[in-house]
């Protein structure tokens, strides 16, 4: 199934993907969803993430697209470096394929050597991965330049795969207030771009923040070549966890089957996910959470642990009032104002100097006044720094990220780091086994001996310290179990003070929330 967009971007084509998916999964299909993006950076692994929010790492080391940590939340599989491809990768693999000669002489072209390649890598989803049914999301809108080598592969699957492949297309139906009237052009010009690309849409999906009534769909569906039934609407909701609800309401997976001859399973059952909704809507009483960082003007940037976050308290009874804190902003003389009000405190991970020393002082406030508190990556770099300088007295303890000559590095980078100087997919990625310290927080709150978390990260603790840390009360409780590399720091004496190297929000999803951030905001909210 191909999913495009028209009209405009951020229509959320990855949460329609992911819901259909969903629908699918629960009728016992094995499914997966595919996104490809039309840019030219390999990956999104060396983007800035006001440029396209957080970067998304699976448990094989790649990084990837935010839409994948939707796919994963919401199908509670795990997608792999497969599951996202970029335009720089698919013409890095053909110019691979050109300088070792494979083409024999041949002039290399868009058609068709870029289209196979793109072929090559949806038919691999289901080829090698075997997948019954692959969701493959073309980012971008149509009629943009940069997606047109791949609107024409798909077109060119479309032909070879018949009924075995379908388009899904989804659009803006913007509200004008003054004429107080739906308008549907946007999207008879949208469906028009995609047919004069030789596409054909089976289902439409439009987004809009009003009702769309029955006479506009079907005028929809007229002018667009769409049976009536396979105009869905996507009206606003105030959680995505309700889309797929939504989606079946309106019988999005039955008409996708039926599009494609696909027999079905057995049933949905909807109702593991129906029981989650119901457990949100019931949880009114808040918990005040602070993520302090300095992304905060975009949150997509933080998109995965607002969503553990969000998970932890639901299964708390409790709904999540995240409060996004400016790292650059919080000074001494302003941190009880701005964090004396939250009942947990989350530093965000992160890269460079700027705003560390706010995220130095909020580690030090949550633990100076007991407040629950977990550092990832960043965030646990500099809880350790702030303990380094604070508690053991290390005037200028810092990572030798922010200052090379520190007198005290502890965090220095790792040593198989050290000669890197590629910045594209070298750092430390994915998943590492984790091994947990016998009778600390870390042990309780898994209750397992070996763990495996998702890393991203070039800097480490520096184990040098360690004796002067756990006598002074900060205990190294996860460790790896191959390179010894300390993975999880905590304070045991404290309420709930948890540092972690590794990100465990990658790994929080809808059914099997985080334990780390269960534990967190149940510390978060007891007495
Ligand atoms: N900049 C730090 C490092 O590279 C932390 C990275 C992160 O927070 N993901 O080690």
């Amino acid at each position: 199934m191909f999913v495009t967009g028209g009209v405009a971007s951020s229509l959320g084509k990855g949460i329609i993907s992911a819901s259909l998916a969903k629908l699918l999964q629960s009728r016992g299909y094995n499914v997966t969803i595919q996104k490809l993006d039309p840019y030219l950076n390999i990956d999104p692994g060396t983007l800035n993430p006001y440029e396209h929010g957080e970067c998304y790492v699976t448990e094989d080391g790649a990084e990837t697209d935010l839409d994948l940590g939707h796919y994963e939340r919401f199908l509670n599989v795990r997608t792999s470096q497969d599951n996202n491809v970029t335009t720089g990768r698919i013409y890095k693999s053909v110019i691979e394929k050109e300088r070792r000669g494979d083409y024999l002489g041949k002039t290399v072209q868009i058609v068709p050597h870029i289209t196979d390649e793109i072929k090559r890598r949806i038919m691999l989803m289901g080829t090698h991965h075997k997948y019954d049914v692959v969701i493959t999301e073309i980012g971008g809108t149509v009629g943009d330049i940069e997606s047109l080598p791949f609107i024409e592969a798909v077109r060119q699957l479309k032909w070879e795969l018949g009924r075995n492949a379908m388009f899904i297309h989804l659009t803006l139906v913007p509200y004008l207030s003054a004429s107080k009237e739906l308008k549907t052009k946007p999207t008879q010009h949208s469906v028009k771009a995609l047919q004069e690309e030789g596409i054909q849409p089976d289902i439409l999906v439009l987004r809009s923040e009003q009702d769309i009534n029955e006479s506009i769909r079907k005028k929809v569906a007229l002018f667009c070549n769409v049976d009536p039934d396979a105009v869905i609407q996507s009206v606003d909701v105030d959680s995505i966890y309700k889309v797929p609800i939504l989606m079946q309401q309106q019988h999005l997976d039955e008409i996708a089957m039926r599009k494609l001859n696909l027999p079905g399973h057995h049933d949905s059952d909807m109702s593991s996910w129906v029981a989650f909704l119901d457990k949100m809507a019931e949880a009114t009483e808040t918990v005040r959470i602070g993520l302090v960082g300095k992304y905060v003007e975009l949150p997509d940037a933080y998109k995965s642990i607002i969503e553990a976050v969000n998970h932890a308290a639901t299964y708390n009874g409790r709904k999540a009032k995240i409060e996004l804190i400016h790292s650059e902003n919080v000074t001494n003389e302003n941190v009880a104002e701005k964090l004396s009000n939250l009942q947990g405190i989350i530093v965000a991970p992160g890269f460079g100097n700027r705003g560390t020393e706010g995220k130095i002082i909020a580690a030090r406030y949550a633990r100076e006044n007991n407040i629950p508190f977990i550092g990832i990556c960043l965030g646990m770099q500099m809880a350790v720094v702030e303990f380094a300088r604070n508690v053991l007295g290390w005037d200028k303890a810092n990572s030798t990220e922010m200052d090379h000559a520190t007198k005290y590095p502890v965090i220095d980078i790792m040593e198989d780091q050290k000669n890197i100087t590629n910045k594209g997919g070298t750092m430390r990625l994915g998943g590492y086994d984790c091994q947990l310290k016998p009778g600390s927080k870390a042990y309780e709150i898994y209750g397992k001996p070996v763990v495996r978390e998702r890393h991203r990260h070039r800097y480490e603790y520096n184990s040098n310290f360690i004796k002067e840390y756990e006598a002074a009360g900060m205990v190294a409780s996860g460790t790896n179990p191959d390179t010894g590399l300390v993975e999880i720091m905590e304070i045991p004496s404290h309420k709930f003070y948890l540092c972690c190297q590794f990100h465990p929000e990658y790994s929080s999803t809808v059914l099997t929330p985080h334990p780390l951030f269960l534990s967190f905001v149940k510390a978060a909210i007891s007495e």
